[in-house]
């Protein structure tokens, strides 16, 4: 983020003053982007002014057109849909609704544009500064604008902000709104799997997505859907329908007491017929003769607040918005800011809208796999993975030959976080479905030394999509004192391949496995570490599971807090969250929940700092006076030994006089949360495939090489497990005990021995490198604090 508190105009090409509006259909988080707009653009020298109800606004002009001051945009994170409003305006489609369009901004003296919308907005943008010229020429020759207002206005500077539900624009990962949309379908369809499951019911879900099926997809890994429709894999016309009874029958042969089937709104087969809700409930109550009801969601996907992500993206993406206006030169094409790779992006605005339309042309031309390709890098991988796990598959079509079929033990270690059980589940489901057999491991290492240790089953883990906790049992236990009797009950149940879920204590326990491969050698089999922690401090992955539960817990609790706080005025809460040394929870949660003031461990606290955050809030509440709102402080558990929060507590109180009053809460053991966040639960199963993917490939390296040397497998007579043969697997390279991580959207795996000498165990957190959001409270600040208006003493 750039520098904040300028008062020179930072613009380089016409006026100081940018507008802002929301257009298409609304999306949860754009009020964040109004948000960071406003402020950023107001810390950067700039004058924002709203348009209200989109192009229809712009046409319109007069009160449409409203200035904004800062304190105008309070409250806005909390909000869903757009609180400036939107619309769909048919006279904007045409050239003379644009020209009276490029009349408004230009009498008011506006000439750079954020618009915050779909495709059909961003377009409709680009083809107003397309045509800018041309109009500038007309309304000067109508003598509608002055030569003066023509001259200032020459160049038209636009920036796109995508604001869509259906993650369905190409050059970006994700879309403000999506986030937020997919987590009101898993609550909803949660909730139905409770009624489903009591009446034995099959429900099909109708989702929303014409051209795009990445909530559809979405929804069903996290829910663990039995059958999911799509516009981008449509299945054989004249087959689905038996595909379909035949893998919901298998499901119920093994015990499942309901059916869910997932269908995006624009499902269609392969030869484009729709393929609809109604349609499919017909199929199983006659076939099946199962009591089916159907569930269209509609737009209670657009509603409620806004998820952390999508109050994430619309701050940081319109704080680059506006840096993308001030770059802009005449030359510059229209631009919309992306996030890829889990960075923020700037592209041209036509190219994205090109590729956007060529998958839904694709689509139409019945190029299905031409279309898939279109998607992000994760969507057919995440496709891929969603079909090996969703049913039992009873013809065996991904059962591995009897001697590469190998034994894979599951351990969770640490804390609990969102998203360990569902890991669990996709794990057991895959090394099923391949032949290989899971082994569940109860206590954590204690558990293993005991030989708590069974064989899991398709069903024991078909719920847990959605129950947060550990399922297995989890202690922080380290392995070191037992390493003996954890090396006996490892060779004893033919343990082939180790996936550790956990946090720092699993990943120091995954270590100190690896550092003793000498003296045992039953711990030289391929071993793999997924990160699940609330505090996001595991080096090797940027996103440990676990850890959006944890924001969206406090992003919740600031909502009620502040509330709460505001309603009785002049009130300061400080509210401790969890990280240890890590301040990821901190920044984010203070981000997305729009905290004035932010303690880590990384920053540290000074006395000076405190007095200095007091005495800003003194001024804001001596300047609202009647109007105060509530205002939450977050404050890392492990921030200052001596700033401790009664401490902080009683300087606030002290330095607040009569101004504002100061309350505390600790969040604590809340964060781990009730229910695992959407993103957790895709997070946990893109790292669990990939981590059974792994160890079967390390595995088989390890089987080829004593196959080349003439090895037989082991005979396993002495083994729990009924097998005839067991094969025979060693690999003690440093690349064989990995952290499985996702570092720039991308699934990597990072040897232990390698992250473990740039780990700081002083503080316990990540390496230095790795801390990809070590940028945002800088950014934080320039958009929580009015720094232009403070005053001087
Ligand atoms: P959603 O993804 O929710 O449909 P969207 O932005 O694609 O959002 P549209 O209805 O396509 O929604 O577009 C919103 C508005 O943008 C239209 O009502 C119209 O005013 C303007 N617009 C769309 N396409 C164009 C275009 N080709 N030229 C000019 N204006 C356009």
């Amino acid at each position: 983020a750039a520098p904040s508190g300028t008062s020179t105009p930072a613009i380089q090409y016409g006026t100081k003053r940018i507008g802002i509006l929301t257009s298409g259909g609304d999306a949860q988080g754009m009020n964040a982007a109004v948000r960071s707009i406003v402020r950023y653009s107001i810390q950067r020298g700039l004058e924002p002014f709203l348009i209200y109800d989109g192009y229809s606004g712009l046409v319109q002009g007069g009160s449409k057109i409203v200035q904004a001051k800062w304190s105008d945009v309070s409250g806005f994170l909390t909000h869903g849909g757009t609180l400036i409003g939107t619309a769909r305006c048919l006279e904007f489609r045409e050239k003379e609704g644009r020209r009276i369009g490029a009349k408004t901004l230009i009498k008011n003296g506006i000439s750079s544009l954020v618009v915050i919308g779909g495709d059909g907005s961003l377009t409709g943008a680009d083809v107003l500064r397309a045509e800018w010229p041309e109009h500038i020429d007309a309304l000067l020759e109508s003598g509608e604008i002055t030569a003066q207002e023509a001259r200032e206005n020459r160049h038209l500077m636009i920036a796109g902000m995508v604001g869509s539900i259906d993650n369905d624009l190409a050059s970006t990962d994700v879309t403000i709104g999506a986030n937020s949309a997919l987590t009101r379908i898993c609550e909803s369809v949660d909730a139905l799997q409770t009624t489903a499951a009591s009446h034995h019911r099959a429900f099909v879900v109708e989702v929303m997505g014409r051209h795009c099926g990445w909530l559809a997809l979405s929804a069903a890994i996290c829910t663990g859907a039995d059958y999911l429709f799509i516009p981008e894999d449509p299945p054989k016309s004249g087959e689905w329908e038996d595909k379909l009874c035949e893998a919901l029958k298998n499901s119920r042969d093994r015990g499942k007491k309901t059916s869910l089937v997932i269908v995006a709104e624009g499902a269609t087969d392969s030869e484009l017929n729709s393929i609809k809700a109604d349609r499919i409930k017909e199929i199983l109550s006659e076939r099946l003769k199962y009591d089916t009801r159907v569930t269209i969601l509609g737009h209670v996907q657009r509603g409620g607040s806004p998820t952390f992500i999508d109050r994430y993206l619309g701050t940081v993406q319109g704080a680059e918005a506006v840096e993308a206006i001030i770059r802009a030169t005449p030359h510059t094409p229209s631009q919309v800011i992306g996030l890829l790779e889990n960075r923020i992006t700037t592209q041209p605005l036509q190219q994205a809208i090109e590729l956007t339309r060529s998958v839904a042309e694709r689509i139409n031309t019945k190029d299905f796999k031409g279309a898939l390709n279109l998607r992000s890098s994760s969507f057919a991988s995440q496709l891929k993975a969603y079909k090996e796990i969703a049913t039992f598959h009873v013809d065996g079509r991904d059962i591995v030959p009897e001697n590469k079929r190998i034994n894979i033990a599951i351990i969770h270690v640490g804390a609990p976080a969102g998203g360990i059980n569902l890991a669990t589940r996709c794990a057991v489901r895959l090394c099923i479905n391949r032949g290989h057999t899971p082994l569940l491991v109860y206590n954590g290492f204690p558990g293993l030394m005991r030989g708590e240790i069974r064989e899991a089953d398709w069903m024991i883990v078909d719920s847990w999509t959605v129950d947060g906790g550990s399922h297995l049992g989890m202690n922080r236990d380290a392995p070191d004192d037992q390493l003996g009797a954890i090396a006996f009950q490892l060779q004893k149940h033919n343990v082939h391949g180790l996936i550790i879920i956990g946090g720092f204590e699993g990943y120091l326990a995954l270590s100190t496995l690896q550092r003793n491969r000498k003296e045992y050698p039953a711990f030289s089999i391929p071993l793999v570490l997924i990160p699940a922690t609330v505090s996001n401090n595991v080096p090797g992955t940027d996103n440990s599971i676990g850890s959006d539960t944890a924001i969206n817990v406090i992003v919740n609790a600031c909502d009620i807090i502040k509330q709460s706080a505001g309603s009785s005025r002049k009130r300061v809460f400080l509210l401790e969250v969890q990280g240890g040394y890590c301040g990821y929870l901190a920044v984010m949660g203070g981000l997305a929940g729009g905290a004035s003031c932010i303690y880590t461990p990384e920053e540290g606290v000074s006395l000076q700092r405190v007095l200095d955050d007091t005495k800003y809030l003194k001024y804001c509440y001596k300047r609202e006076l009647g109007q105060s709102q509530g205002r939450i402080v977050l404050y890392n558990e492990r921030a200052s030994s001596n700033y401790t929060l009664p401490v902080l507590t009683n300087i606030y109180r002290g330095e607040g006089g009569g101004l504002f009053k100061t309350n505390s809460s600790v969040l604590g053991h809340l964060q781990q949360g009730s229910t695992p966040s959407p993103l957790d639960r895709i997070h946990s199963n893109t790292m669990a495939v990939s981590a059974i993917e792994w160890i079967q490939q390390r595995a088989w390296d390890s089987i080829a090489e004593y196959e080349a040397a003439g090895d037989e497998p082991a005979l396993s007579q002495k083994s729990t497990l009924k097998r005839k043969y067991l094969p025979r697997i060693f690999t003690n390279s440093s690349d064989s005990a990995v952290v499985v991580g996702i570092l720039d959207s991308e699934v990597k795996f990072t040897p232990v021995a390698d992250l473990i000498h740039q780990t700081d165990f002083i503080k316990r957190n990540r390496r230095a490198g790795r801390e990809w959001w070590a940028f945002l409270p800088g950014l934080i600040n320039v958009i929580s604090r009015e720094t232009n208006e403070q005053p001087q003493s």
